[in-house]
């Protein structure tokens, strides 16, 4: 099967039709018409074999998985996702590989409304790039700046999984197929990210690790933040790992969780309680913002750890 005939097969209808896409795929440009009083969000990210995925991965976990990234960015704004884009660098013209690939990638493009408008196909190693572009009401994003000192810090769902997951993957050990889909096929809090906005004073999705991700927030804003460990919704085998090596690692410093991150104003904190958000998606105070710069970890044991910017390399994960 030629290039365009794949294209063509898997990629010219994929996602819901929407009326802000003159022309999708097909042309050598989409026309796209963004709604007035929006601005556009855009991110991009590249998922590359033996790198960001393994290379036995279902193709259909790496479908969802780099759609999935790309639409926690947007979440993490506050923004509806529209449109995306797709490139595509692949060893061979396979389609059964292609085909579930698509399946992943339009079953979690369909549940969020975003349309596939074009994308670029190619010979080489493994790789895929999305690009995603979604809609936030002009002035309304939620940026990383806006933390100001006595912000109550909180997280989405559970820290940790993936990086178990994948910690065990390495070890050679088995992984129950829930640990693994934690890894693979994150789930985007985009739904929550929407409610926050006007809500939350700045927020982030975590891809690289807590520690590392909160600490872009406090440099954007200008502030330091205190959290408070035994606060943390840990799912039993996280909450194991941990205390079995006194080792918090996998919530503060694993990546791939794609919780959302965000401060709170404490007179804002009662509408986060009334969020009405998926009932299997806990939402955890577990800090506060302070004056000053850097994180000051409590342990549930009293011992305080302090960091600067620099300094999570010893809770550097340890696969
Ligand atoms: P051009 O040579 O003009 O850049 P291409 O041959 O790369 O055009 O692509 C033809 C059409 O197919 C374009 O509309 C492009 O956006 C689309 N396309 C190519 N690859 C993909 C892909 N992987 N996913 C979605 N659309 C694609
Ligand atoms: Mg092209």
């Amino acid at each position: 099967m030629s290039e365009f005939d794949l294209i063509r097969r898997y990629f010219a209808d994929l996602g819901p039709a929407r009326p802000d896409v003159v022309l999708g795929v097909g042309d050598d440009c989409a026309l796209l018409d963004v709604p007035a009083g929006q601005s556009l969000a855009v991110s991009i990210d590249t998922l590359a074999s033996g790198i960001h995925f393994f290379p036995d991965c279902a193709p259909e976990h790496i479908g969802h998985k780099s759609l999935a990234v790309g639409l926690s960015d947007l979440a993490a704004m506050g923004a509806e996702p529209a449109w995306a884009t797709l490139a595509l660098t692949l060893p061979a013209a396979d389609e059964d590989w292609v085909r579930g690939f698509a399946v992943g990638f339009a079953r979690l493009a369909n549940q969020h409304g975003i349309r596939l408008v074009g994308g670029d196909t190619t010979r080489g190693p493994l790789s895929v790039t999305v690009q995603v572009q979604g809609f936030v009401p002009s002035g309304a994003a939620v940026r990383r700046d806006g933390a100001r000192p006595g912000d109550a810090i909180l997280v989405s769902g559970t820290l940790g999984d993936a990086g178990l997951a994948l910690r065990r993957m390495l070890a050679g050990e088995a992984v129950d197929p829930e640990s693994r889909r934690r890894l693979e096929c994150p789930e985007p809090r985009v739904a929550l990210g929407r409610r926050l906005r006007g809500i939350a004073s700045a927020m982030i999705d975590l891809s690289d690790g807590l520690a590392g991700d909160l600490g872009h927030i406090l440099a954007a804003s200008g502030v330091g933040a205190e959290l408070e460990l035994e606060q943390f919704t840990l799912t039993p085998w996280v909450a194991e790992a941990v205390a079995a090596a006194r080792d918090w690692s996998l919530p503060l410093s694993s990546g791939d969780d794609y919780e959302l991150c965000f401060c709170v104003p404490q007179e804002r904190l009662v509408e986060v309680g009334r969020l009405a958000v998926d009932p299997s998606c806990a939402l955890t105070r577990i800090g506060t913002i302070r004056v000053g710069t850097g994180l000051i970890l409590r342990l549930p044991d009293g011992e305080i750890l302090t960091t600067n910017g620099a300094g999570y390399d010893h809770f550097a994960a340890r696969p």
